[in-house]
């Protein structure tokens, strides 16, 4: 198993035509222009931080970073294209967004154990696979211009 040190961080809202892919070799295919003189910017990373605090509203406040990690995109584009019920359920607890991985990914559930603190009781409106990348996707469609593929 291997870990990334200090992903790149992004910051979504310096950038837009958004393009964000798991390719088949297993990286993550970033590309989006700069707002400020459109410069392109291309980055083939294992993992990659999208900082949070530029898109206030979309996460708890005290959630500051998003790392997406290969499992993380790879288990998300497998459960686009499979259909199953999306989501992002946070934890009532400590306010982590919640993300299922492996066969939690494939079987939309209400009741979801937090990855960060434990907490077993966080509880959906509705069955869902939850991933912090659903709700950054729900946030790119409501601004069509930001983001053109968000896997
Ligand atoms: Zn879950
Ligand atoms: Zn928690």
């Amino acid at each position: 198993m291997g870990y990334v040190l200090y992903p790149e961080v992004f910051d979504i809202s310096q950038y837009h035509a958004i393009t964000l892919a798991s390719a088949d070799d297993g990286l993550l295919r970033l590309r989006a222009k700069a707002n400020d003189g459109g410069a392109l910017l291309a980055r083939d990373v294992s993992a990659l931080a999208i900082d949070t605090r530029s898109v206030p509203g979309l996460f708890q406040p005290s959630i500051v970073q998003i790392n997406i990690t290969p499992p993380a995109a790879q288990t998300y584009a497998a459960a686009l294209s499979s259909g199953v019920a999306l989501g992002c359920i946070d934890c009532s607890r400590c306010a982590h967004p919640h993300l299922d991985l492996g066969d939690f990914a494939l079987h939309p559930h209400r009741r979801h154990l937090c990855g960060h603190c434990g907490y077993d009781a966080v509880h959906g409106a509705s069955a869902c696979v939850s991933t912090p990348l659903q709700r950054l996707r729900d946030y790119a469609l409501r601004k069509p211009e930001h983001i053109k593929q968000w896997f």
